[in-house]
């Protein structure tokens, strides 16, 4: 059986036969494009140049050949728009051949550029309605793909969306340009060790945890289906707390899910590599071998549509919120970040001599220097109405943002402070203790899970991205950020070599410097604890507590000049994202305000009201046979009725809370609005009903409960 025709992978088929067998990969490339046009474009994409229009359309011919032959009937751009879902919109490969009839045919300039209509994604401003044209054009960074649905196969082109003007108006633009910028300056830097290479490429791997619930049961939930997350439900008996699922045997069912999420990964040309059970009751993970962050970037947004579609297939629904479930830890999303140079030698990684640590350390203290300066602009990338359930919360690194470098490495970054670099020699170099480097970092056992940027002996895991978030907007303001500490270092650095110092000496002294002055966000302990939250303070870090706090960070003169003056997004372009971050918050409380309202009018307090009357009843039918009531009846009917009205009356309250909201017109304002008053009704309304529901009879309760749903999938 050829598994690139079915999605269920007979074990005895290897990966390695199948892997990217949907792509058109080198491997296609090579068969379907002639050798001069196959060099030409592997010249291009090592350089990280756009095509000349004569090799575009000789590559499209081949990738059109290529789509055909495999079955694809409709070709399609695939973009991330700023909502942060991709978007797609199907063409057929067909046009008419005279009166009535067609011919499959179309344009290679088709392939590398297209023209949604572009009016209904979120623009934040940047494109007036008269002007809603935009373009899609071919990322030739990402392969094409086919997608298999139910009636056929589509050839999806990943493309950056831009505006009439060449505004970006999606996510793919700004991370291309953040990875330029921060190739360029990387590669200017390595000069000064002596380091020639044409590119240095920013890498990504971004481990993806999620939640499985039946879907039958998930059916009967309108928060499920709507918010992504339960609005209401009071916390099941048994949670977490045994901690008997975290990386446990995977059930059968779930097993047979990853399988078949794992062979469309492969199919695709995604490097799926490990899966494993999370620690919360139906909480998972799949991680990918990490690749280009414009890929993984590509790549995580195509896993997380083949969850979500495999799981419909298996009777799941797969939640990539990052709050499904009170109570029970959330899912994160991390981010594995790391510098490569084009022959793939990783800058994060100590070296094997005194010199090449140093090296080593010049940039860890570039990645310092960029975490220090923009820790709040970090801390605003990731803010989002579902991260906010999760951070800080006990489960998930704080909204402070700091690094956890381990005990070793801090050691070392402490001798280098205590020395006196002015007068080092290359023999204090060794004393500071640069030689044994190599052996101490790779000691893996150093871990630190309650830090939001871990440096894990060779990357950085970047651990606050929420489950459900685009990886592409965090990575570029990284990129950006780790772009603009190379630069300033390697400004500083030639200053000390002015000055006659030779480069051991020079690059010990910006090393010294950097590691003295971002000192304050290294941070060892744990970061869960409340210490820790007084220890920030004092240092005087950054601490938004929730996105109504963090967006604030991106109003910040400094932030916009980070990517502004390096060239990734314009000062307008900026605006338009803030916005859309204010709106996208906006929409998604005011989605669960309506769903939680709803749920609360129509589903809950019906059922808690029929529940009273029933009881009522039946005490009243129990008095008309002359049995005495016992006090504790009565007592229990008055508290539930008082519970019940309790919550009657809070639900005036939201609607009252959404009418203001919606009626705040001043786009800060809003936000604030349904942060404060929209979210807390909600807050009070929810516990009010998850304490009735615990009382109401289990056949009256009109919706599956966290213990059904949070119930093993066997
Ligand atoms: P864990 O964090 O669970 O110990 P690993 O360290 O093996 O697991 O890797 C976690 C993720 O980090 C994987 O997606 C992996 O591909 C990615 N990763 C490993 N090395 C790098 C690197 N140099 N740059 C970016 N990501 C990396
Ligand atoms: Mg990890």
């Amino acid at each position: 059986m050829n598994p690139a025709s079915s999605a269920s992978c007979p074990a005895s088929v290897k990966i390695s036969g199948y892997f990217g067998c949907n792509t058109f990969d080198d491997r296609a490339m090579r068969e379907k494009l002639p050798k001069d046009v196959h060099k030409a474009f592997r010249e291009f994409q090592r350089k990280g140049l756009p095509l000349t229009p004569d090799i575009a359309r000789s590559v499209a011919h081949g990738m059109k050949e290529w789509a055909m032959e495999m079955g694809a009937t409709h070709f399609t751009h695939w973009f991330l728009p700023m909502t942060g879902a991709t978007a797609e919109k199907h063409d057929a490969f067909i046009t008419w051949d005279g009166p009535g009839a067609v011919i499959e045919r179309f344009s290679g300039s088709q392939l590398i550029q297209g023209e949604p209509d572009a009016s209904s994604f979120p623009s934040g401003g940047l494109r007036a309605t008269f002007e809603a044209r935009g373009y899609t054009a071919w990322d030739p960074a990402s392969p094409a793909f086919l997608v298999e649905g139910p009636g056929g196969k589509t050839l999806c082109i990943p493309t950056a969306f831009v505006g009439y003007h060449g505004e970006a108006l999606d996510h793919k633009v700004p991370l291309l340009r953040s990875m330029e910028a921060l190739s360029k300056a990387a590669v200017a830097a390595l000069a000064h060790f002596g380091v020639t290479t044409a590119r240095v490429t920013a890498q990504c791997g971004a481990e993806q945890e999620y939640f499985l619930v039946d879907l039958k049961l998930a059916l009967q939930r309108p928060d499920l289906l709507f918010a992504s997350r339960s609005l209401l439900g009071a916390r099941p008996p048994k949670g977490q707390e045994m901690e008997d699922h975290y990386f446990g045997s995977i059930k059968d069912r779930v097993l047979g899910f990853m399988r078949d999420v794992e062979v469309e990964c492969y199919k695709v040309g995604i490097p799926a590599k490990t899966r494993h059970n999370e620690v919360a009751p139906n909480q998972f993970e799949i991680a990918p071998i990490f690749e280009s962050a414009n890929l993984a970037s590509d790549h995580n947004q195509l896993l997380m549509e083949i969850l979500k579609r495999t799981a419909e297939k298996h009777g799941l629904l797969c939640l990539l919120h990052e709050k499904p479930f009170a109570g029970v830890n959330g899912s994160g999303k991390h981010v594995n970040w790391s510098l490569a140079t084009e022959e793939g030698k990783n800058l994060l990684e100590p070296g094997r001599t005194p010199e090449q640590n140093l090296q080593f350390l010049f940039f860890l203290s570039a990645a310092l220097r960029a975490i220090h300066r923009h820790g709040g602009l970090l801390r605003a990338a990731i803010a989002s109405a579902g991260n906010d359930h999760r951070l800080g919360a006990n489960e998930a690194p704080p909204a402070i943002m700091s690094a956890f470098l381990g005990g070793q490495l801090n050691h070392v970054l402490e001798a280098i402070e205590c020395g006196n670099a002015a007068d080092a020699s290359e023999k204090r170099l060794l004393d500071f203790g640069l030689a044994r480097l190599p052996q101490v970092v790779k000691d893996a056992t150093d871990r630190n899970r309650t830090s939001p940027f871990a440096f894990t002996g060779n990357k950085f895991e970047f651990r606050a991205v929420g489950s459900s978030q685009p990886i592409a907007f965090p990575l570029t303001l990284i990129n950006a950020a780790a772009a603009e500490a190379i630069q300033e270092l390697t400004q500083e650095l030639e200053a000390e070599l002015a000055q006659g110092k030779e480069l051991n000496l020079a690059a010990l002294t910006v090393i010294r410097k950097t590691v003295i002055d971002t000192k304050v966000i290294r941070f060892e302990g744990n970061g869960y604890a409340d210490a820790w939250r007084e220890e920030a303070e004092r240092r005087g870090l950054p601490h938004a507590r929730d996105t109504v706090a963090a967006l604030g960070s991106f109003e910040q003169s400094d932030s916009r000049d980070l990517v502004v003056n390096l060239g990734i997004l314009t000062a307008e372009e900026w605006e338009a994202r803030i916005h859309i971050r204010h709106e996208q918050y906006q929409k998604t409380l005011a989605i669960e305000a309506q769903v939680l309202r709803e749920m609360a009018e129509t589903m809950a307090i019906p059922a808690l009201l029929e529940d009273l009357r029933l009881r009522a009843e039946a005490l009243k039918a129990l008095a008309a046979v002359g049995i005495e009531l016992s006090p504790a009846l009565r007592g229990a009917l008055a508290a539930q009725a008082q519970l019940v009205g309790q919550a009657q009356e809070q639900l005036v309250a939201l609607k009252a809370a959404m009418v203001f909201a919606e009626s705040v017109t001043d786009l800060h304002d809003r936000t604030r609005a349904f942060g404060t008053a929209v979210k807390q009704t909600q807050e009070v309304l929810r516990d009010l009903l998850d304490q009735a529901e615990k009382d109401c009879a289990a056949k009256l309760w009109p919706m599956p409960v966290y213990r059904e749903l949070l119930a093993p999938l066997i």
